[in-house]
């Protein structure tokens, strides 16, 4: 309890950068400002070392303990851009940039990490090296995956990371996590189905696309009820039926079919992609057309390791007491950049409870700012317990 009455006394001095962050949300890689407040605030707490430009707008801050003998280092890592949503919270601190805002809390993410960057740095009551990682673009773009990309791990000698989202709904104070798939894939692709276009009235000389698509929609059903493991959760859903013509008297040539598809472990996710050429290609063959699959990759399974996903329990269940740390929260089936990283290194992702306020991604969402302490505390006792002094 004694860290968590640490950073109840440094709340208001946090909740400020909070709010200053929420009043100046920046999109995708264009978190320009907000990395300037990041690698400023690093600087004035003395932090070793602070690298700028990593995954475009990047920071990465090296904090070392009072020893770093025991060579052991860790990643703690927090997203920093924001989504084209119009807030309506009304809040005094609300949005200053129309049709910008914090709605997923990633402006409560940066600021907690940075708390927790300027007690590590004050106290260093630690063996080893805590390294702070603040990523652009976790809300499409892929920024996460550009710190990796670029050796982001390696050159910092990052062994585990950890990180951290905010759960409306969830208790403040309370956490929750589950090892293994916490997250999911989140794919989408496209079929383009071909076949002759003609007068409708004449349909035995042309080859009907439209029925075609419509075949290829149902029997992608199939997937899911019988390819699938009834144990594994697989979506497929198709979004959008495109044909070329909108006419009444004409088969069009072509149709365009959009969709996505979600999955939780990487066989799933093969298996499905590989259904829904099988289905898609065979099914307009069947009928004398084509189909030809795009199916693009989007964030991977975020998959939490059962040793870091073991000890960040342990972590949460001294910070908040044994009650309120869920241990095998359902997974959710949106998708999330960190877990590029934890392909890269064993980790562990949590979710901290926001309280009663609107969901992620609705324009009335705030980070709660009542969840500051037990998320920095979070991360300092992780720190301190991973890498005893
Ligand atoms: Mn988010």
């Amino acid at each position: 309890m004694a860290k968590i009455n640490r950073f109840a006394e440094m709340l208001p001095e946090i909740t400020e950068w909070r709010r200053d962050l929420h009043q100046n949300p920046e999109l995708l890689f264009d978190c320009h400002r907000t990395a300037g407040v990041v690698a400023d605030k690093l600087k004035a707490f003395g932090v070793d070392e602070i690298v700028t430009g990593l995954g475009r707008t990047g920071v990465v801050g090296v904090i070392k303990g009072k020893s770093t003998a025991s060579g052991k280092v860790i990643g703690l890592r927090a997203d920093m851009d924001a989504l084209p949503i119009h807030e309506t919270t009304g809040a005094e601190h609300a949005s200053r940039v129309d049709g910008k805002m914090h709605a997923c809390g990633h402006d409560g993410h940066t600021a907690m990490l940075l708390g927790a960057a300027k007690y590590l740095a004050e106290t260093r009551n630690f063996d080893g090296t805590v390294v702070v990682i603040f990523q652009p673009a976790e809300e499409g773009g892929g920024g996460g995956k550009e710190m990796v990309d670029e050796g982001m791990m390696e050159r910092f000698g990052i062994q585990e990371v950890y990180g951290m989202h905010n759960m409306p709904t969830l208790p403040v104070g309370a956490f929750a996590i589950r090892p293994g798939p916490l997250m999911a894939a989140a794919d989408q692709f496209d079929i383009f189905v071909e076949g002759k276009g003609g007068h409708a009235a004449m349909p035995h000389n042309a080859i009907d696309t439209t029925l075609i698509a419509s075949h290829v929609v149902v029997a992608l059903q199939s997937i899911v009820s019988r390819n699938t493991d009834p144990l594994v959760n697989v979506v497929i859903t198709i979004t959008s039926f495109e044909t070329e013509s909108n006419a009444y008297n004409v088969i069009p040539q072509r149709v365009h079919l959009r969709g996505t598809c979600r999955t939780l472990t990487p066989e799933s996710r093969a298996m499905a992609e590989a259904a829904i050429k099988r289905i898609a290609e065979n099914t307009a063959a069947a009928y004398g057309g084509t189909a030809r699959l795009e199916y693009e990759h989007g964030y991977p399974v975020t998959s939490n390791h059962p040793d870091q996903t073991d000890f960040a329990i342990s972590v949460a269940r001294e910070v908040a007491g044994e009650a309120a740390v869920i241990t095998d929260v359902e997974p959710v089936m949106g998708g999330e950049d960190f877990s590029y990283m934890l392909e890269a290194r064993p980790g562990a992702f949590i979710f901290a409870g926001n309280g009663d306020t609107a969901m992620l991604h609705h324009p009335d969402y705030d980070f709660n700012d009542d969840l500051i302490p037990a998320g920095c505390s979070y991360w300092a006792k992780l720190t301190e317990t991973r890498m005893p002094a």
